[in-house]
């Protein structure tokens, strides 16, 4: 069995091959005097999956699409790569919990990273969260395994990492003397669209993000501020606030990435080239530094940076987050999964941007309030929810 040289951290990356995951290496690549990788994960893409194994030689290769994996297996033998292949959720979520590992990004998309990030949170890693939807579908499961192991639970998304450092580095939860948080959202691409044209926007069109290159999933939920309703929640759970305690602020430039406003008046925020390598490396490092390859701001050739509030008649997504976030687990759960299954359809072309809320809505009029403290009540409503959009979307 490999095990890291001395003084080096053990890292397991899920969702290598996405665009945080790429991000992940990337930072990590500037210092192979610090990390090891432990595993790369990826759901098909088996050969970028091979590249990465080749130039950062783990143990482990995940891969779930097990008709890939012999391609895989072929390709790193030709190259002499020492990397073992596995395949399976089970797989996923072992090299997520795994004794020897030190570090994990979770960087899956959607629900399908629940289970491998909730092993990770419950084995006390350092957890770096880029998986929004995995603490939206699970928040008090999720947070109570975090407290019981003992877990460093540190925000990848730009804007909680960015709120964790306005919070003094204070670990989150510890928001004593604080007014309330400013999360801070670009508006996405469709900001100045007239809301009669957005039924015609295109998958393409969705998924242009003025400021941020991402995975095409998490484009068109910026676009529909979707996105900006799931850190809403994912803000609730992390730093224990209540929906009431967050203001949601327009922020076109990207620059400011969220801030903390104390009781004394003093407003704490976080600035950078809007680049997710800042806060991968933050939390990499955290509580210390390391350079992460994105330039400083210049600020005298900023320009404007504007602030404004939101038009929830542009987005009607942001609006049903606003009313989930006070209720029970189940509505969260019936969201994520109705949003998940809507955002496929447009990205398929199958249905028109503006019925991704109208979706979403159909859902939750169909689901009771509970709550939800296991896993197999969780993974229960949320194929339920799944379920009912599927039949939404055939009655349509
Ligand atoms: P992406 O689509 O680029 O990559 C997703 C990764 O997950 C890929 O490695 C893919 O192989 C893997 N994956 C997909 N389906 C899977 C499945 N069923 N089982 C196992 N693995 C699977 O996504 P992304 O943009 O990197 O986003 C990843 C997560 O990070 C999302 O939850 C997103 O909300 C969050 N996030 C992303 C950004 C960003 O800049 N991209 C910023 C903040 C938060
Ligand atoms: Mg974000």
């Amino acid at each position: 069995m490999k095990m890291p040289s001395e003084g080096k951290q053990y890292v397991t990356i899920l969702g290598a091959t996405g665009s945080v995951g790429i991000n992940t290496l990337d930072v990590i690549g500037r210092h192979p005097d610090q990390y090891e990788l432990y595993a790369l994960t990826a759901n098909s893409n088996w050969e970028l999956l091979a590249d990465q194994c080749c130039t950062f030689t783990p143990e482990f290769a995940v891969l779930i699409n097990k008709e890939c994996a012999p391609q895989l297996e072929d390709r790193l033998l030709q190259a002499g790569s020492k990397t073992k292949v596995l395949t399976g959720k089970d797989n996923l979520c072992s090299v997520a919990a795994h004794e020897d590992v030190d570090v994990v990004m979770a960087a899956i998309v959607g629900g399908a990273g629940l289970e491998p990030t909730l092993s990770s949170a419950g084995a006390g890693k350092k957890l770096l969260l880029a998986n929004k939807e995995s603490l939206v579908m699970s928040g008090s499961l999720f947070m109570q395994a975090v407290e019981r192991a003992g877990t460093t639970l540190l925000p990848i998304d730009s804007e909680h990492n960015a709120i964790f450092q306005s919070l003094a580095n204070g670990a989150p939860g510890h928001a004593d003397g604080v007014r309330k948080i400013l999360l801070t959202g670009s508006g996405g691409p469709l900001l100045g669209k007239p809301i009669e044209a957005l039924s015609e926007v295109t998958p393409d069109e969705a998924c242009a993000h003025p400021n941020w290159k991402m995975g095409r999933k998490i484009s068109v939920d910026s676009a529909s501020m979707m996105n900006k309703g799931l850190e809403l929640i994912e803000a609730c759970w992390l730093f224990s606030v209540k929906p009431n305690d967050i203001e949601i602020v327009i922020h076109p430039q990207s620059i400011v990435h969220s801030m903390v406003e104390y009781v004394d008046g003093s407003v704490v925020a976080q600035m950078g080239n809007p680049d997710m390598r800042i806060p991968i490396a933050h939390g990499l490092a955290w509580p210390g530094r390391i350079d992460s390859g994105v330039k400083g701001l210049e600020f005298t050739g900023l320009g404007d940076m504007n602030f404004e509030p939101v038009n929830l008649e542009r987005y009607p997504c942001l609006a049903l987050c606003q009313e989930v976030a006070w209720q029970p687990q189940s509505a969260a759960i019936a969201l994520n999964a109705a949003n998940e299954v809507a955002v496929q359809h447009f990205l398929d072309e199958l249905i028109p941007f503006t019925d991704i809320p109208i979706l979403i809505e159909n859902v939750l009029e169909q689901t009771s309030r509970e709550e939800a403290h296991t896993i197999e009540s969780i993974l229960a409503l949320d194929e339920e929810a799944r379920h009912r959009a599927m039949e939404f979307i055939r009655a349509r």
